[in-house]
């Protein structure tokens, strides 16, 4: 547990699970729409370590990635970084991180989930999905133009099967991609104005996403 978790005091709040490869103003715009939108105490971002769907691509070491969402983050005071994924061994479900944020902030607490909708399409396929359904409650962010037929009927299903509602979120900003970014990097193009410039700076200096 680091400091972060220490905190049991926050009973709304939402987990923005995701790579963070690198983060960009996408994520940061809509972590606080929904912290906006839903009233909620602290927006926690929760870097993942060992998605069990990435085996495909790797990414980079999770050290950079938790840095650069920190620096990312640290001007506003709703948010946080927290390192239970990263500091978890095996894979890393969703649901585990959820259960152990109950643990820490106690059952009664209300627990948002935000990621892509792109991943949420998925969510049928995710470990433990019934259970994980009833512990928090999900926020898709769609890029314009994403929310189309497929996401719809995913959402239905969604509602038929578990009797669960999925929020979705349309954030314009998201048209910010972190594949685009690493692109623009191997390419010599230019990444400013994507991402906070701490976290160019870092890029930079670390000499990430170069090949
Ligand atoms: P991803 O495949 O990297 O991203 C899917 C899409 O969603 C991309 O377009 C991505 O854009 C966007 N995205 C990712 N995180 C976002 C966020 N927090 N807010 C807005 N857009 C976001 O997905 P991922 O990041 O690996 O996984 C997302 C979350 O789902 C993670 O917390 C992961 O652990 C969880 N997950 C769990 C399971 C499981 O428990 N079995 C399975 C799959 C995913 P960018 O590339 O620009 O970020």
């Amino acid at each position: 547990m680091n400091i972060n978790e220490k905190n049991k005091s926050y009973k709304r709040f939402a987990v923005m699970g995701g790579t963070f490869d690198p983060i960009h103003y996408g994520h940061l715009v809509t972590a606080e729409a929904v912290r906006d939108k839903f009233e909620l105490d602290k927006v926690l971002f929760m870097p993942t370590k060992n998605p069990p769907h990435k085996m495909h691509r790797p990414t980079s070491d999770v050290n950079h990635r938790y840095l650069m969402t920190v620096l990312a983050t640290i001007t506003n005071p709703y948010f946080e970084v927290s390192r239970l994924e990263i500091e978890r061994t095996g894979l890393t479900y969703t649901v585990d991180t959820i259960r152990e944020l109950r643990n820490i902030y106690g059952e009664d607490a209300q627990i948002y989930f935000i990621t892509g909708a792109d991943a949420i399409l998925e969510i049928l396929t995710w470990h433990n999905v019934e259970e994980l359904l009833g512990i928090c409650q999900f926020v898709a962010a769609t890029r314009p133009g994403f929310y189309g037929k497929d996401m719809e009927q995913k959402l239905i299903d969604i509602k038929s099967k578990y009797n669960k509602e999925i929020f979705s979120i349309e954030v314009p900003s998201l048209a910010i991609s972190s594949t685009d970014i690493r692109n623009r990097i191997k390419n010599s193009k230019t990444i400013r104005y994507l991402l906070p410039e701490a976290v160019e700076h870092y890029i930079r200096k670390s000499k990430l996403y170069t090949d």
